[in-house]
């Protein structure tokens, strides 16, 4: 395990499109282990191989540090619903804050390390990352996609806690029933 270097905007790395895994191989879990480990240290919510700079389909998630981290290989949304817009940032895009428009429920089917399927599904925070995280496979950043960036004035207001946008911001919960689906940010 180790920590990689977390590769940043301006990197042609990160505006391309990753090959699906085809090997499950050592090389692959020590990828993840490394991806989570950089993830940890970061302090991010999600890290996807092109942001440690490898054009493969693998992402990280953690949105509750309590929880082990999703490892998520060959990923793909099978299913949203509703819509949230809020704010949303990336490790590769240090010190800048956008507000983008998501679904708020997503479903993911994507493999383990070790090549088994399985689905994961959240709302929220959690929901936002995977759009986020997945787009980065694709070769596409936050910022091309969001509804806004905070120009810098507001994003100084908003890490001296001044300002938290909540008037633009909102949460159509569609029809998610949130007794089952419920991993509220
Ligand atoms: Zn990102």
């Amino acid at each position: 395990m180790a920590l990689r270097e977390i590769v940043v905007e301006g990197d042609d790395v990160l505006n391309k499109k990753c090959r699906i895994v085809e090997k499950f191989d050592k090389r692959l879990s020590v990828l993840i282990d490394d991806m989570i480990d950089t993830l940890i240290e970061s302090g991010g919510v999600g890290l996807a191989a092109p942001q440690v700079g490898i054009l493969r389909r693998v992402v990280v998630i953690q949105v509750d540090p309590e929880e082990a981290p999703l490892e998520l290989v060959n990923p793909e949304i099978i299913e949203t619903s509703g819509e949230q817009k809020g704010l949303e940032g990336c490790l590769s895009i240090p010190g800048k804050w956008g507000i983008a428009t998501r679904p708020y429920y997503v479903k993911v089917k994507a493999f383990d390390r070790d090549g088994n399927e399985y689905t994961a599904e959240g709302t929220g925070l959690l929901a936002r990352a995977f759009c986020h995280e997945l787009d980065h496979l694709d070769g596409v950043l936050y910022n091309t996609v969001c509804d806004r960036m905070l120009t810098p004035p507001e994003i100084e207001k908003y890490n001296e806690g001044e300002i938290d946008f909540a008037d633009e911001c909102y949460v159509d919960t569609g029809d998610v029933e949130l007794d089952d689906k419920g991993d509220e940010e």
